[in-house]
């Protein structure tokens, strides 16, 4: 089967100060460059995205999730919409229990929206683990309110029982399709250089927690993973640099964010030579071979370039995350990442099976989507 090509959609634009106006110049453009994929050949569809918790939308989309699938229905038009996903709410930098898979809270939240997702036909979606916390004293944590989601051994626990839902969910849910989305290392790396101030997610981040995760997901059809090119780049590349850096592990921090990612640590911050073991061990190969080992677990591809992450510390000026980058032939990873999505199309189509690729680069302009173009007609041609 040949695959769906989607490009991201976030509605901020029906939620305009005096409410909606009638007009979809974001989405209309969206539509404009997906024409150029559907010329080609392609089934195409939007990745609808239901907002980040630092966003200001975030609240209002949640406060009637219903009004905004049924607008976005008529919106987008029936043919589309059979091929339509939906992210669902995310929690990176501000942790939110209602979408938090840890927290037993989170499991009636995702039952009510998911029973409106069903019932507005929406065949697929796409979720983060959303189990991030704050590091102890760093400048987020202090806040009273934050109680519950400061990184501990309790949290550690409590994020290994992401599982647990994830799985009452496929049972519960069996006509809907749940793609699970790999992370980046750290989180909230874009912003902050500062070791204290970023975030702690310990699901689906290495090669490793992947791969662990399908395993267990296994015997659920209705269970795969959502690669993200950028944030398997950006994890590898953070990783690698802090290898390469010794010096940086002589702050706690880091050595916690690193002990975060070993299921065997047992200490919350490892001692420096601890967590020079835990990077050593870590493998992160070329997405390409990643793609190759777990082909028939990927339904969904979001497409774009990442590098990883320096913080500034001990003298090092450090360097923010790149993430969402657009595709440049002999710049980045453009290689690997044309490659990997070559064999996912390629085996799609042996296979017929089923698989969305969402070209999720950041724009500057979405309503001309300049470098979303770009990318989808440079890796069409290609594939
Ligand atoms: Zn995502």
């Amino acid at each position: 089967m040949k695959p769906t090509i989607q490009l991201p959609y976030l509605p901020k634009e029906l939620y305009g100060v005096n409410g909606f106006n009638g007009k979809t110049p974001q989405l209309d453009g969206n539509k404009r460059i997906l024409s150029y994929a559907k010329d080609r050949g392609y089934t195409v569809g939007v990745l609808v995205y239901t907002g980040n918790s630092n966003m200001d939308i975030y609240e209002k989309i949640l406060s009637d999730p219903r009004v905004l699938l049924d607008r976005l229905k008529e919106l987008i038009g029936s043919e589309m919409w059979k091929d339509t996903s939906l992210h669902f709410p995310m929690a990176p930098w501000k942790p939110d229990c209602r979408v938090h898979l840890g927290k037993e809270e989170s499991f009636g939240f995702h039952i009510n929206l998911l029973d409106m997702i069903s019932d507005a036909g929406i065949k697929k979606v796409i979720l983060h683990p959303n189990t991030v916390y704050y590091v102890p004293g760093g400048e987020n944590s202090k806040d009273s309110k934050n109680k519950g989601f400061v990184w501990n051994q309790n949290a550690r626990t409590e994020s290994n029982g992401f599982l647990d839902r994830v799985l009452k969910l496929a049972r519960r849910f069996r006509d809907i399709h749940f793609a699970y989305e790999n992370m980046p290392i750290p989180i909230k790396g874009t912003v902050t250089l500062d070791p204290k101030e970023i975030l702690i997610e310990p699901n689906l981040l290495t090669v490793g927690s992947i791969e662990d995760f399908l395993r267990e997901t296994r015997d659920y059809p209705n269970i795969s993973l959502c690669l993200d090119t950028s944030h398997y780049l950006i994890t590898k590349g953070t990783l690698q640099n802090l290898r390469e850096n010794p010096k940086l592990l002589d702050d706690a921090h880091i050595r916690m964010l690193i002990g975060s990612i070993s299921p065997h640590s047992e200490e919350l911050i490892p001692t420096k030579e601890r967590t020079m073991e835990i990077l050593e061990m870590v493998e992160m190969p070329s997405l390409t071979d990643f793609v190759k080992r777990n082909l028939s677990r990927i339904t969904d591809v979001q497409i774009s370039d990442g590098s990883g992450w320096i913080p500034s510390v001990r003298g090092f000026k450090g360097r923010k995350i790149g993430e969402g980058l657009p595709l440049t032939k002999g710049e980045g990873h453009y290689g690997d990442i044309v490659k990997a999505i070559s064999l996912i199309k390629k085996n799609a189509e042996e296979q017929d099976a089923q698989v969305s690729l969402s070209f999720d680069v950041t724009e500057k302009d979405y309503v001309t989507r300049e470098n979303q173009k770009r990318t989808l007609l440079e890796v069409l041609s290609k594939i």
